[in-house]
Parts: C-alpha cells; structure tokens; sequence
C-alpha cells in the first residue's frame, strides 16, 4: 500500500499539540500571549466539535487565530486503515502518529451505547504472555494529546458516518495505562473536562495488569473511573507462569489493592481473567480463585484467549470457559463472559498492528493492505 505521508509531518518543529494543555496550562499560554484567558474555553469547544484548524474558529480574532498558529497546532491523527467487522458491531482503526509510529483502537457498540478502547503506549513493556502488543516491547508512552486525539478523530469519523456518540471510553487498547500514568491521568481529567469533551468519570475504565504502588495512587486522585484488573490466574505459581508482573507483586498484594481501590472510591472493581486451555481454566482454578476474591464484592469477566499464535497459546474449549463460569456463580461470584465483538478484524491489542506491520515488512504490497486473518465468512469492510 502506498502510505500517504503523514499531514502532520508539515508541523513546524517548534510547535506544541496544544491537545496536551489542560483548560488552565492554556488559560496561561493566552495570558503569556496577551490575550484574555476566556478564549481558553472558545478554542476548546471548536477542538471538540472537530476543528483542527485556527483559522476555522470563527469567533477568535484574526490575530489571536495568527498567534495560535503560529505556537500550536491541533494533534490529528491519520487514518491508516479502518475495518469494520462482519457484524458491524465493531470498528478497528490504525492510525498513524507524527513521529510514524502507528496505534490502534477500537470502537464497539454495545446496546448501551458506543464504546472506545484506546491505545495509551506504542507498545508495552510488560511482557504478558499471550499478549501480542507487547511483542516488540515498549517504544514510548503516549501524550495526553495523542490520547484526546483517538477520541476526537474516532468521534469525528462516527459522525461521518451517522454512527452516533461516544458514550464510554475504556483503556484496554496497547500499553499498560499505570506505567504512563502522569499522562494518562492527565488525559483523563481533560477528557472530563465540562467544557471540552465531558466524559463522566463513571464512563470510563482502566485497566493495568497490576502495578500496585500506581492503583493505590490512582485510589487516592478522587477520580470515580472504574478500574479493571487483570489477574489470569488465582495464584503466584501459575500467574507467574503467564504475566511477568506477576514476578514484581504477590497477587494478594494486587488484590488487596483493588480492594483498596474499592473502599477508596466505592467503584465497583472488575478482575480480568483471561482463559487459556490446559493452563488456567480447570474448575479448580475457578474455585481458588473464588476463595482468593471471597467477601471482596468484585465482578469478574472471563475472556476466552484471542489467539494471535502467541507462544502457541490455545483457548479454552467452550465446555471449560461454562464450567469455569458455573463454578465462579456457584461459589456466588458475580461472572460474565466478555462479549467478543470484532474477532474477524483482530480486535484484541496489538493483533492488528502486528498484522500490518509484518506485511509491510514482507514487501509483498499486495492489495489485502497487511490485513492477514480476515476471512469469509463475515467479509468484514475495510475502508480507508
Ligand atoms: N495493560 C492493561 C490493558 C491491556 S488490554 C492490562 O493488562 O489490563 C485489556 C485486557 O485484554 C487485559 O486483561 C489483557 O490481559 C487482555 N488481553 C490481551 N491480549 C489478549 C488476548 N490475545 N486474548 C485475550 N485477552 C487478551
């Protein structure tokens, strides 16, 4: 595929994202400018409505426009790919950051509305097994800006299509969320913000693989955002066997801290549990880990592995995924399967990018644009 050169690359270098400003860095920027610090509030609501251009916000002053072009630009992200699955519940984006690195998130529409998974790190240092975006490591942490620019680029293109609003925002694309967390806290806020996008905190979720000193952090900012954790496995032996944080912290530790994320906020915390055959879906496993989260009024969502060849990993038979499932509700646990939305355009982290990039890689150019493993049925659309 031809790429088409990144827009942004015209950016002179000596200009910020002004994405990364939170309403009072950029009430401050306009003050050092000169300028009444009210415009803040003017700029951000064009931002949100989409406009990357100063010059389109009509109700600034040409000079102001002149000012801020020449100090800012507004971060946008270009479109690689986008992929619809077969059953036009989910919608998988690659884009394309300044530097040329690429991320992916996903949009999946539940009937309770319109859900982002994004991207936090271009790639991530954590190393769990099963997990393809970490395959290559880390390679840099996100800005806040280029995490409000998936979410104004994915609003911009639901709109196009007549798609609808986002109403929900979940960070469980590429990255680990709490090893970026100066940024990601700084998104977070600004994506709450009234004035701009006004995401409820309720609204959104965050899920780490288990940092503990970060999730008592992240308990004590105030924040009411819903926290995921990924668990695995209910014990050191095996969770070591499967996530190499597990080696940093004791998994009582990890829970303990989402207990403590709990008692801190009164958000309710949701344990991951991803199943993968022969290694951590036995009806045993789900009893020991029942009894590790017992009197811990939790929730827990099983996900049967996303295969992406992964260390040859399988996934768990469906009789097993039930059975496991049955225990946990058996023992009075609060269990769902997490609903498997976009499996034909590769939809679990990192699977998409891998898939463009070793095409790439492969020079062979040809016209499935590096998408490998989309197959009939399902015939899932690819636009660009
Ligand atoms: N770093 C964060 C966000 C990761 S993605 C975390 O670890 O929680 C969100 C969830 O998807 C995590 O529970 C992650 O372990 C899981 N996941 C990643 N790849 C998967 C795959 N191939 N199959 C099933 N679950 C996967």
């Amino acid at each position: 595929m031809e790429l088409a050169s990144n827009p942004n690359n015209n950016m002179s270098p000596g200009k910020r994202d002004i994405l990364n400003l939170s309403p009072e860095e950029l009430k401050e920027e306009l003050t050092a400018m000169g300028e009444k610090p009210f415009h803040a509030g003017q700029i951000i609501r064009w931002m949100y409505k989409g406009t990357t251009s100063f010059q389109e916000m009509s109700d600034l002053s040409g000079s102001l426009q002149r000012k801020l072009d020449s100090r800012f630009f507004v971060g946008t992200l270009q479109q690689l790919k986008r992929l619809v699955s077969s059953d036009h519940q989910a919608i998988k984006y690659l884009y394309l950051l300044l530097d040329d690195n690429i991320i992916e998130c996903v949009v999946l529409k539940y009937h309770h509305g319109v859900t982002l998974c994004l991207s936090t790190q271009v790639g991530c240092a954590m190393g769990c097994r099963f997990c393809a975006s970490t395959r290559g490591g880390l390679v840099r942490n996100l800005t806040a800006g280029e995490m409000e620019a998936q979410v104004l680029s994915v609003q911009r293109d639901l709109t196009g299509h007549d798609s609808g609003n986002l109403g929900g925002l979940v960070l469980m694309g590429c990255g680990e969320p709490l090893n970026n967390y100066v940024n990601v806290l700084k998104f977070i806020r600004q994506i709450h913000d009234p004035g701009g996008f006004d995401m409820g905190y309720r609204n959104i979720t965050l899920s780490t693989c288990g940092l503990v000193p970060q999730m008592r952090r992240l308990a004590e900012e105030g924040l009411s955002i819903n926290l995921a954790v990924s668990l695995h496995a209910p014990n050191d032996v095996l969770r070591r066997k499967i996530m190499k944080v597990a080696n940093a912290y004791t998994i009582q530790e990890v829970v303990d801290a989402g207990r403590y994320y709990y008692e801190k906020t009164g958000r309710r915390v949701t344990f991951e549990y991803t199943l993968i055959r022969g290694l951590n879906d036995r009806p045993e496993h789900a009893r020991e880990l029942a009894a590790l989260l017992d009197g811990f009024p939790c929730h827990i969502n099983l996900i049967p592995l996303n295969e992406n060849g992964q260390d040859g990993l399988r996934r768990s038979s469906e009789g097993s995924v039930h059975r496991f499932e049955m225990e946990l509700e058996h023992a009075g646990k609060n269990v769902t399967r997490r609903r498997e939305l976009g499996l034909d355009i590769q939809g679990a982290c990192g699977q998409l990018k891998a898939a463009y990039l070793e095409r790439k890689q492969d020079g062979s150019g040809r016209s499935d644009h590096g998408i490998r493993s989309i197959q009939s049925p399902g015939n899932p659309q690819e636009n660009q």
